[in-house]
């Protein structure tokens, strides 16, 4: 990844470098570079991403977890 500061925190998944939800605009540009080719490979490793999210958050809602680390990947 080029943007290699722009990694989420854990646990609060803000981006280590912008202060905002991970992932910013700039992890998803360096992301889709990186998956340009596959991505179905991008899909699965924010699925990954979101599995990781949902524990540190714990029970309860995860109100709009999908759009922020799945739902921008199909576009
Ligand atoms: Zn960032």
């Amino acid at each position: 990844m080029s943007d290699v500061d722009h990694l989420p925190a854990r646990p609060t998944w803000e981006c280590k470098s912008c202060i905002t939800d991970w992932p910013c605009d700039q992890a998803r540009r360096a992301l889709v570079d990186e998956h340009v080719a596959d991505k179905v490979a991008l899909a699965m490793l924010m699925w990954t991403y979101l599995e990781d999210f949902a524990m540190d958050a714990g029970p309860g809602p995860l109100s709009g977890a999908w759009d922020r680390f799945l739902g921008w990947t199909r576009s």
